[in-house]
């Protein structure tokens, strides 16, 4: 892993020079419920790319400042993207020279792009393609936006409606 620069006085940019691939670690402490670093939504894009990120059921963004979209996936993250607060929180505590990573799906519904997920966790999901996807029993497992909760919700009250067509 290489330095590139330090973004903020507690968060660096790293590359991996095999790969290629950027991302953060932080360079101090941070505790658990802590606000990691504020976001803004960048420009709006029209449909989901690799880059952007979900804020609600039908907009996309990119985030600002710009090194976050740095921040990768992971089946085991240390942060949560808070898109009501544009917070991005700690979800425990994180060491100094830890890489920061979030659920993809945590905001994500239906990703443009399927990625094979490497995070090495002991719970690696393998396949990410948004929490459309997920099998249900995950759930509890991670905290999602409220507009991923919503269409969690939705898929029940269709079930119920299919499987009891006449309660009510
Ligand atoms: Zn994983």
């Amino acid at each position: 892993m290489i330095k590139l620069s330090d973004v903020t006085d507690k968060i660096a940019l790293y590359i991996d020079p095999d790969s290629g691939q950027k991302h953060l670690r932080t360079t101090s402490r941070h505790s658990s419920g802590s606000l990691f670093h504020k976001f803004c939504a960048g420009e709006n894009v029209p449909c989901p790319t690799y880059l952007s990120l979900q804020i609600d059921h039908h907009r996309h963004i990119h985030l600002q400042p710009e090194f976050l979209q740095y921040l990768n996936h992971s089946c085991d993250p240390n942060v949560y993207v808070d898109v009501t607060n544009h917070e991005i929180i700690c979800l425990r505590d994180i060491d100094a020279n830890e890489e920061v990573t979030f659920f993809y799906p945590s905001t994500e519904w239906d990703m443009e792009q399927v990625f094979y997920c490497r995070c090495r966790s002991a719970n690696c999901l393998g396949e990410i393609k948004g929490a459309m996807y997920l099998n249900r029993n995950l759930l509890p497992r991670y905290k999602f936006t409220p507009h991923i909760m919503e269409k969690f919700h939705e898929e029940v009250s269709k079930d119920r409606l299919v499987n009891n067509p006449d309660t009510n």
